[in-house]
């Protein structure tokens, strides 16, 4: 069921205080990858959460890739990275935003998302909203539309939900 695919998927994902600085409680997802049975859960639950048609999957360097890739599989969709600057090798956009010190800046290729698109943007954790909202700003930029945004957890205490719902994302879940 629904209910023990999401308990199993929370029990797989261990807190690591402390990393990688004082004070931040580190959502470790890699229990979870390295059970296959775990995986699977987080994978089916991330497909059920979709509207359907998604022409594209958009996951972000790094963690996001490892769950957007599989949905995306399983959603008959391509798969679209984010990255960090300079690894993309084609024409790409950009867009920055601000972290607790300093900023940091995603990019996505320019051809990689067809314009009116069904978009649905896949990463391991929402804090902030930062990230989700750097990705959908580029999804949008490409004039794609962001259908749905899905995560395997949400640190509820950021409010990266209501960030979220500023930027007119109104489809989005979180299994844990
Ligand atoms: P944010 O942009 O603040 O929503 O941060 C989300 C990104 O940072 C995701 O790609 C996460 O992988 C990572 N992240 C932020 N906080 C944590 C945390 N406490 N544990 C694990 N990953 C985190």
């Amino acid at each position: 069921t629904r209910e023990s695919r999401v308990e199993r998927v929370a029990s797989l994902i261990r807190d690591v205080p402390d990393f990688p600085s004082p004070g931040v409680m580190f959502k470790d997802i890699t229990p979870l990858l390295s059970n296959p049975i775990g995986f699977q859960a987080a994978i089916t639950e991330l497909v059920t959460s979709a509207p359907r048609p998604i022409d594209t999957v958009v996951g972000m360097e790094a963690r996001g890739f490892i769950f957007a890739a599989p949905v995306a599989l399983a959603l008959g969709a391509g798969f679209v990275p984010v990255r960090k600057p300079g690894k993309l090798p084609g024409d790409t956009v950009s867009a920055s935003y601000e972290l607790e010190y300093g900023e940091n800046t995603l990019s996505i290729h320019r051809d990689a998302v067809r314009p009116g698109a069904r978009v649905m943007v896949v990463d391991d954790v929402l804090a902030t909203g930062g990230t989700i909202g750097a990705t959908a700003a580029l999804v949008r930029e490409l004039g794609a539309e962001v259908a749905q945004v899905s995560v395997v957890m949400e640190l509820s205490f950021l409010s990266g939900r209501d960030r979220l719902a500023e930027l007119g994302i109104d489809n989005y879940s979180a299994l844990v």
